[in-house]
């Protein structure tokens, strides 16, 4: 496809304003995009302020049954002892803790900064701690 020139075109000014404008603003949303978040540790007080009920639920059913364990190879199904929880530089949550039945060290990804309210959420506690 040829590229469209712009200099080349009949255009009035308004239409040229546009067009630089646009220019710009998508620089700016690809810089922000480029941007990561720095990865923050958090304590179970913030997580829990990050969570909505369901969230609460899903996350400890998950821990309780749901954190595959390498060297069980299946499974925790006694759970884990949760010891750290990072916000990760896409605001989701990453828990790292320890197989109840066997002490391996395992990790788990919540992916729930996919959630725009959670997204938000995480945002917010970022600026507040720092
Ligand atoms: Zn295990």
């Amino acid at each position: 496809m040829q590229r469209l020139d712009v200099k080349k075109l009949q255009l009035t000014k308004d239409v040229k304003k546009d067009i630089f404008l646009c220019t710009i603003f998508h620089r700016i949303v690809q810089r922000m995009r480029m941007e990561k978040l720095p990865e923050i540790k958090i304590n179970s007080f913030q997580l829990a302020v990050l969570l909505d009920e369901a969230k609460k639920l899903f996350y400890r059913f998950v821990i309780e049954n749901l954190v595959f364990c390498a060297q069980c190879r299946q499974n925790a199904h006694e759970g884990i002892d949760v010891t750290e929880v990072y916000l990760t530089a896409s605001n989701d949550v990453r828990v790292r803790g320890r197989c109840r039945k066997c002490n391996s060290e395992v990790i788990r990804l919540f992916a729930f900064g996919g959630d725009k309210a959670f997204y938000e959420k995480a945002c917010r506690l970022r600026d507040s701690i720092s």
